[in-house]
């Protein structure tokens, strides 16, 4: 939950500070949705287009960054899909938000055990960051993995055609930078949160129009004042993007991230730079703006466009069904040097009261496929 005070103090004139400011002076109040999406992906100033925010030296650090683990297990996952799938001479895997492109270092590194399945892929790697994108080139190169690299999921569905065979899609914490929309609950209904300027100039809430939209959650049975947040990219590029690659062949995505199984209200848009969290408002543009991601209303989303989702269950869970445990204890006799780091990797993985249990796994498939596996 975003419990972070708004101090005035640490309020940081950023030069995307000055851009919404001067936006809000010319037209009025903007919705939080188009404020995340400002700081998140304005393409001179957003926090993911400018910079390479992931790693341990960078403002958070991802499952494949703690252990390489995480993305032998993924690599896995996708071998046995690809099995399920009739191992198809020609497939396509596509990564959304590769970061460092460490996961799928990894995964390519397991994948590459099982006969026929490397020479049979072809990779996509959609990063709306172009020095992350940069980072994956270097780090791909002098594999033995064709790939193509694509800022958004339009752009790779303009020149999908080109690419025959079944889809495998897999993305770890894409889901919760695809910004999201807020929501007040007042006297029974849900009014749009927006952004504005206070007395004092400076960026603030404001509660907006009341909004029509049903939601899974209704806003009668909330307090006054309560926070209800819901992703527009689900419906808006998620669901058409996966919807169309499926209606070409058929398709199995694994989405990893952390989020609620249920919906359910709450703040939960979260701002952190260098290590710390902080208000959302505080830097735009400067800090990483993140949201749980609802997995309910994600799902019924899918469903809506026609595939099935096998899911949600929890990270534990999912890595546990791959092997984690086997893998962790073969890597770490062959590697006693290094046996603590990579026991502690794969606990913090696993913790029951950390990212074992708040990070959960969700499969989204063609309604005509079998349940992926490890999921249900
Ligand atoms: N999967 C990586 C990185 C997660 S951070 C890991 O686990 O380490 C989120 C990633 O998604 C970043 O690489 C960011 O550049 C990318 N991203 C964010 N919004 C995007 C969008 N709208 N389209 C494509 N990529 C996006």
């Amino acid at each position: 939950m975003s419990t972070t005070a708004y101090d005035p103090a640490a309020r940081r004139d950023t030069p995307l500070a000055a851009r919404i400011k001067q936006l809000i002076r010319d037209t009025g109040p903007i919705s939080v949705a188009d404020y995340v999406s400002m700081c998140l992906t304005d393409p001179e100033h957003g926090y993911y287009t400018t910079r390479s925010a992931i790693g341990a030296e960078a403002d958070f650090i991802t499952a494949p960054e703690i252990t390489q683990i995480f993305g032998e297990l993924i690599g896995i996952w996708c071998a046995v899909t690809w099995q399920q799938l009739g191992s198809p001479s020609r497939f396509n895997i596509v990564e959304l938000g590769p970061g460092r492109g460490t996961m799928i270092s990894d995964a390519l590194r397991a994948m590459a055990k099982l006969p026929g399945l490397i020479e049979a892929a072809h990779l996509h790697l959609v990063d709306i960051s172009s020095q992350l994108s940069a980072t994956q080139e270097q780090r791909l190169q002098n594999g033995r993995t064709t790939f193509s690299q694509w800022p958004r999921t339009d752009d790779l569905l303009a020149d999908s055609t080109t690419y025959p065979g079944p889809w495998i899609v897999i993305a770890n914490e894409y889901l919760d930078a695809l910004g999201v929309r807020q929501f007040v609950a007042n006297d029974g209904r849900w009014h749009q949160r927006e952004v504005c300027l206070n007395a004092d100039g400076e960026l603030d809430y404001a509660v907006g129009g009341p909004t029509q939209q049903p939601f899974l959650v209704d806003a009668a049975e909330q307090a006054n004042d309560a926070i209800f947040e819901c992703c527009d990219a689900f419906q808006q590029s998620v669901a058409p993007f996966l919807g169309s690659l499926a209606e070409m062949d058929r398709l199995a995505a694994l989405f990893i991230d952390y989020g609620h199984e249920q919906s359910a209200p709450g703040e939960t848009l979260q701002a952190v730079r260098d290590h710390a969290y902080e208000h959302p408002l505080a830097s735009p543009g400067e800090a990483d703006l993140t949201a749980q991601v609802d997995f309910a209303n994600f799902a019924t989303i899918m469903q809506g466009a026609g595939l099935a989702a096998d899911g949600p269950t929890t990270q534990a869970e999912f890595l546990g069904r791959l092997g984690i445990v086997e893998r962790t204890s073969r890597l770490m006799s062959a590697n006693p040097d290094k046996a603590a780091s990579i026991e502690a990797g794969t606990l913090r993985l696993m913790a029951p009261n950390g990212m074992g249990t708040r990070f959960k796994a969700i499969g989204v498939r063609s309604a005509g496929l079998a349940p992926l596996p490890c999921l249900g």
